[in-house]
């Protein structure tokens, strides 16, 4: 199924509020060391993200911040829209057109026609003005039968995405970042909603927008995997919760997405990030880690200039979005 093409998208962009990397310290750091009992906040020279064990397409985070909210659940939900078929590359190459390549990573529904089934969407891609990508996406799917979690490696022209996706994009320069290190958990919220808690504490009415990359470390995760679309509809949370699957599965992950201070009026996902854990067995949605004696994360995040808002559902719901 050919994606929509994408000058028939519907495309609202805005400008974020950025705060300084100084700022952005001091706002995170109040959130981190109430939940956490070792954090280090600095600004740093991104390291090589295409070494291991992060693996990516592009070696940082800067050039043309920008975070992307593509579709929504109104496309999954209550029963799924198959219709709604995305070109990741297409998208790339509007949101920055002038630039030397484009590197997008984020999380989403992966492109279903390309195994038959619903299928999660770690994505990493750099798209170059010559044409060439880099393609560093996986998929995650439940298996049929006895319901395990399986990653397969997209084929290299495989750009679609399907449904609803967050994503950070950037020119994938080298370049300033903010380094994130926190240790042993003993708030009840997760390791993102602090961070947008506290980005959202600091800066009141001001949009932020942050994406990048995270490690979760030395313990484990709460992480979902959609099944295969519901031939049922799905109504509310509880009927959403026993149709994903979820499973319990062992760092070190690596994952990528994006989180947002507020909806901004226009139907955002404030936090999405998905992983994909370094053997590449395990994929998904992350919810929460589960080991917080031992639990340490370490994330690379840019802070986004502005939003795209692509294909918005016009007929909303308040409900998956966790
Ligand atoms: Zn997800």
């Amino acid at each position: 199924m050919a994606a929509i093409a994408v000058e028939k998208l519907r495309w609202t962009e805005k400008a974020l509020h950025v705060p300084s990397f100084s700022e952005m310290t001091s706002a995170l750091s109040t959130g981190l060391n109430e939940n956490f009992t070792e954090v280090s906040i600095n600004e740093v020279e991104c390291p090589d993200l295409t070494a291991a064990p992060f693996n990516l397409p592009a070696c940082g985070l800067s050039g043309s911040p920008t975070i992307i909210d593509a579709g929504g659940p109104p496309y999954l939900l209550p029963l799924v829209d198959r219709t709604k078929i995305y070109d990741l590359a297409d998208i790339a190459r509007k949101a920055l057109p002038n630039v030397e390549s484009v590197y997008v990573c984020g999380a989403g529904a992966g492109p279903h026609p390309l195994i038959n089934s619903n299928c999660e969407g770690i994505f990493n891609l750099k798209v170059n003005s010559d044409g060439t990508i880099v393609n560093g996406t996986r998929i995650a799917r439940v298996t049929p039968g006895e319901e395990l979690c399986e990653t397969i490696k997209v084929p290299h022209l495989e750009t679609r995405f399907a449904l609803l996706a967050n994503f950070y994009l950037c020119e994938g320069q080298s370049g300033k970042v903010l380094h994130v290190k926190c240790k042993k958990r003993v708030g009840t919220e997760d390791f993102i909603t602090v961070c947008r808690k506290a980005v959202k504490a600091a800066f009141g009415d001001k949009h932020v927008g942050v994406g990048g990359v995270f490690l979760l470390k030395n313990g484990n995760a709460h992480q979902h995997v959609m099944r295969d679309f519901s031939k049922v509809p799905l109504l509310n949370d509880d009927d959403l919760n026993n149709w994903l699957k979820f499973y319990d599965i062992p760092g070190t992950l690596v994952a990528v997405g994006t989180f947002l201070s507020d909806d901004m009026d226009l139907d955002l996902r404030v936090q999405h990030f998905h992983s994909l854990s370094v053997d590449n067995k395990w994929g998904g949605h992350y919810h929460y880690d589960t080991t917080p004696n031992t639990i340490e994360y370490e994330a690379y995040f840019n802070v986004g200039e502005r939003i795209i808002r692509m294909d918005q559902p016009v007929d909303t719901h308040n409900f998956g979005r966790d």
